[in-house]
This record gives C-alpha cells, sequence and structure tokens, in this order.
C-alpha cells in the first residue's frame, strides 16, 4: 500500500471550525472572522459580469487586480503577488525560503497556519511567549539562530487581535540577519490602516513580505484572495511555487473593484470596530479580560477552561459557534468574531447568564 511521507503523515490536519447548530437553531458562525457586513456591491457586479466569460483562463498577471493594488496603495504593480488566499502565500513562501534543517520562528499565539506551513516544507517551527497577548520582539531576536529563516508576525495578531507598534516591526526587521526573512502578515491591516501609518516600506530592504487579504474586512473569504508586497528577487522564486492560474477570473474582478471601493471598506473597518469596543466594554464588565483588540475578533478570556468550555456549550446551544482556543494553547479562552448587532447581544446574554452561574 502507497504512504504518505512520514512527516505528513505526522501532521495534525488544519483544525477547521466545526458549525453544526442544533436542530432548529439557525446557525450563528462567530468562528471564522468573516465580515459582518456585505462586500462592496460595485465590487459583486464586476464578479457577477466577469462570470461570462468562464470559458477563458484567468489572467495569469493579474495585472488589472495588481494594478488596482497599485494605484491604492502607492505600490510598484510587479512587487506584487496575488494568492488563492493568503494562506497560499504564506505556505509557498515558506517551501521557498525553508526547509529541512532551518528555523521557522514565530511567537507562542502566532496564527495556527504559520506552523503547518512548516511542517509541510519540513522545518523546525519554533516559538516565543508572548506578552499579555502581545507580540515580544525582544524575546524574538533573543530566539534567532543561525537556522533562523524566516520570522512570523502577524499583525495585528490571530487570535489575541493586538498589535504592535510599526517603529516595533522596523526594529525587529534591523534586528534580524539580512538573510532572515520577516513576514508580516496583516490580514487584519485595514482595520488599523491609520494607526501609524504603513509598513509596506519595509521591503525596500530585500528581506520582507507583507502579506493582506480580500478575506477579512473586505468581506470576500469565499473568493479566496490575497497578497503580498515581496522584494522582487523572492518573487520570481515563490512564483515558481504557485499554481499558474491560482486566482479565478471571477476573483480577480471583484476584488480589482472592491480595493477600488475605499471608502465601502473604510466603512465597514468604522462600523466592525464600534460594534466590537462595545461588545468588548460589556464583556469586561461581566469581570472576563479581553485583550485590546484591532481586529473584527475579540479574544473572551474566561476565568478557567470549565468556563470556558461552559460558556462555549451554551452558545452552541443557541445556535452560536465561537472558536475553542485549546489548540493555542487557551483552554479558558473563546475567540468571537464580531457578528451582526443582534447576534452579539445574543451572544452577551448568554456569556452573563453563564458567569453568574459560574460566580466569575
Ligand atoms: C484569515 C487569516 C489569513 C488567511 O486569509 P486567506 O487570505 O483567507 O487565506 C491569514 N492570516 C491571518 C492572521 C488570518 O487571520
Amino acid at each position: 500500500m502507497i504512504r504518505a511521507r512520514e512527516h505528513i503523515a505526522a501532521m495534525a490536519p488544519y483544525a477547521l471550525a466545526d458549525l453544526q447548530p442544533p436542530p432548529g437553531k439557525r446557525l450563528i458562525s462567530l468562528a471564522q472572522n468573516e465580515s459582518a457586513l456585505p462586500p462592496s456591491p460595485a465590487a459583486l457586479e464586476a464578479g457577477a459580469a466577469e462570470l461570462a466569460h468562464s470559458a477563458l483562463y484567468p489572467d495569469p498577471d493579474w495585472s488589472e487586480l495588481r494594478d488596482a493594488i497599485s494605484r491604492v496603495h502607492g505600490l510598484e504593480p510587479a512587487h506584487i503577488l496575488c494568492g488563492a488566499g493568503s494562506m497560499e502565500l504564506i505556505l509557498c513562501l515558506t517551501q521557498c525560503c525553508a526547509g529541512h534543517g532551518d528555523e521557522v520562528l514565530s511567537s507562542q499565539y502566532a496564527y495556527a497556519f504559520f506552523r503547518i506551513a512548516a511542517a509541510i516544507s519540513q522545518a523546525d517551527y519554533v516559538t516565543v511567549p508572548e506578552e499579555e497577548f502581545m507580540v515580544s520582539v525582544d524575546r524574538l531576536l533573543d530566539a534567532v539562530t543561525s537556522r533562523t529563516r524566516i520570522v512570523f508576525v502577524a499583525n495585528p495578531g490571530n487570535p489575541t487581535g493586538t498589535r504592535i507598534g510599526n517603529q516595533e516591526l522596523a526594529r525587529l526587521r534591523d534586528g534580524l540577519r539580512e538573510d532572515a526573512l520577516l513576514v508580516i502578515d496583516e490580514a487584519y491591516g485595514e482595520f488599523a490602516d491609520g494607526e501609524d501609518g504603513q509598513t509596506f516600506g519595509l521591503v525596500k530592504q530585500g528581506n520582507t513580505i507583507v502579506l493582506r487579504t480580500f478575506s477579512k474586512a473586505y468581506a470576500l473569504a469565499g473568493m479566496r484572495v490575497g497578497w503580498g508586497l515581496f522584494p522582487p528577487g523572492i518573487a520570481t522564486e515563490v512564483r515558481k511555487l504557485l499554481n499558474p492560474n491560482n486566482v479565478s477570473a471571477v476573483s480577480q474582478a471583484t476584488c480589482a473593484a472592491a480595493v477600488v471601493d475605499q471608502a465601502h471598506v473604510r466603512k465597514a473597518c468604522r462600523i466592525t470596530a464600534e460594534r466590537r469596543d462595545r461588545f468588548a466594554g460589556n464583556i469586561r464588565q461581566l469581570g472576563l479580560s479581553v485583550p485590546e483588540s484591532m481586529t473584527n475578533f475579540v479574544l473572551i478570556n474566561f476565568a478557567s477552561p470549565a468556563a470556558a468550555m461552559a460558556a462555549d456549550e451554551a452558545l452552541k446551544a443557541e445556535g452560536i459557534f465561537m472558536r475553542g482556543m485549546g489548540g493555542y494553547g487557551l483552554p479558558a479562552s473563546l475567540r468571537a468574531t464580531i457578528g451582526a448587532e443582534d447576534d452579539m447581544q445574543i451572544a452577551l446574554e448568554v456569556i452573563a447568564e453563564i458567569c453568574l452561574k459560574e460566580g466569575s
């Protein structure tokens, strides 16, 4: 019988959300950080128009999409690569730059897919502790060895929601060897744009990549489009690993129109942030801790793993699915995506009732 290669057989599958509501209950998914608000109507219209041309392969150079992104962000189109979600870019850049005997470095509560990408690439995955759910640049720098090839920082982070300043990222870059790649995953970057400028300038040094996605603020997770700003030399190599027609024509047209509609995405981010801060404030009033989030989700820290489990079960009984954090070593926490206003109210009431019962 054919056998999978040893390092593949040893891998745990990527844990996706379990979303089965009890009979008769509507599913309220707060588990995948999908947008609570709809995508740009102009984007949907552009995608629908492109559907008619589906007999043809998509543009392998993502020309229209790259032009739109570069105009909005003031970037060089040739330095942008587009992926089937930023996950494709994370995987391919890891395969490109790290392998057996190399180390991929990240922090304690870093996005789980970094570990998977390292495992697929047969590199060792190393993490350093966070401080109060924040990435520590000092600890990352202390953990660098001669084998470190890639340092991943999701900023803002998932599942913490917290963000370190761009000055800190610049300090991290300055402290790394020239031949170690820094990958800044800004999947939630749009929620923090305007905080303290942009990180795209770091890419010029030739050893940094900045990733973004249409899955979160743009409300287009189903389109599977991510993009990154790459140093030209690395872009050429990573591109060899991408599926040559990785982004469908409908997805390219949709996302090109979405990025141009900045008014829409800015408004969506503002409404989401207001709703998030209200929800987080209400949860804190129950005596639970919630790190300051700069994303479309919050991490709720309960008094104990038992309390988190009781809340999770009570929420599921109402059809509400948050994400359990046991896989991240946070069994007393649940991650809640900011959803519709009414659904957040139901979630708050269920959690308040559990807190009363638990006396926490
Ligand atoms: C959601 C998410 C991604 C993946 O996004 P896709 O573009 O949908 O593949 C990447 N990084 C982080 C930190 C995320 O939360």
